[in-house]
């Protein structure tokens, strides 16, 4: 048979997974002690907190940064053991990665097409024989209208469409995302969510996606929240994300819309490194001092 055999989804088995950078001399603990499963095929959003250690858990899946301690199986390989040369095949050959910001994806001078035959030139040398064109390729996901574009013509949101594209380019056992529709609006977001939807539905493919997306998280199979040790777990729970939109307004979760409705003052206060909202109790009698 000369049928194009896709390859199957990478298992992933995390252990005792610890990580730590090294910053102006201190140590900055990011994962601290994980454990973390997918069964091959299988697709999974990653939720937490900002700075609960997601993007470095990416990296580390994806062979780009060496843990500090613990184990990394994906399949039968442990590979926080593997040399250099074959942590680089690993990640050419089974591993798609798709970043917040599509044009770092891309190739904005080539049209979709050349950013996949790219992407896949890049195999040749390990003789890969089961690549679907960028045609074929693009026509399995839906995307066939993008076929002959300039990546610079494309909108964000359908440059991010063809990111994923690019990173399912190697048919890979695993593809790993973070936070990919963070800078889209509602409509794309959810085209993206039905494209993730089809590759998980439809591609053997195992499916790792850090996102606060409801359109996307409702696409993957199972939510994991990741939480680490140096925060109280309880006051994790309390902190949650929310976007703030074109005209600056924000939408609140059900339950805190409840406690604040329209209407409810927030004093801003700015410090250094962020912003923080507090919560102005409402006077008994409005029209009073200020
Ligand atoms: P998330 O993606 O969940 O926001 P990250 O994995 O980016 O979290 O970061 C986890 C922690 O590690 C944070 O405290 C962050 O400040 C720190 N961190 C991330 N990258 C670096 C780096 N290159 N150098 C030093 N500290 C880092
Ligand atoms: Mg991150």
């Amino acid at each position: 048979m000369n049928g194009r055999i896709l390859q199957t989804g990478l298992a992933i088995h995390c252990e005792n997974l610890s990580h730590y950078y090294e910053l102006d001399g201190e140590e900055v603990l990011a994962l601290d002690n994980v454990e973390f499963s997918v069964s091959a095929g299988e697709s999974v959003a990653l939720l937490g907190p900002s700075g609960s250690g997601k993007s470095t858990l990416l990296s580390l899946l994806a062979g780009l940064l060496r843990p500090t301690s613990g184990q990394i199986y994906l399949g039968p390989d442990d590979i926080t053991v593997m040399s250099e040369p074959e942590l680089l095949q690993l990640r050419g050959q089974r591993i798609g990665v798709v970043v917040q910001n599509p044009s770092r994806n891309l190739l904005p001078y080539g049209t979709a097409e050349q950013n996949i035959s790219f992407a896949q030139r890049a195999l040749r040398g390990y003789r890969r024989i089961d690549l679907q064109s960028p045609a074929e390729l693009l026509a399995a996901l839906g995307l066939s209208e993008l076929g002959g574009q300039r990546v610079s013509r494309l909108s964000g949101g359908e440059q991010q469409r063809l990111s994923v594209a690019v990173a399912m380019a190697g048919s890979p056992g695993l593809l790993l995302a973070d936070e990919p529709t963070s800078q889209l609006d509602t409509a794309n977001r959810d085209l993206v969510g039905e494209l993730l939807r089809r590759i998980t539905s439809s591609f053997g493919t195992t499916v790792v996606v850090v996102t606060h997306d409801p359109a996307v998280a409702a696409a993957l199979g199972r939510s994991v929240t990741i939480t680490e040790g140096r925060a109280d777990d309880r006051d994790q729970q309390r902190e949650q994300y929310v976007r703030v939109d074109a005209g600056g307004a924000v939408q609140l979760p059900p339950d805190v819309l409840a406690a604040l409705p329209p209407g409810s003052r927030l004093r801003v206060v700015r410090k250094p490194g962020g912003v923080e909202f507090v919560v102005m109790a409402e006077p008994e009698h409005s029209g009073g001092t200020r």
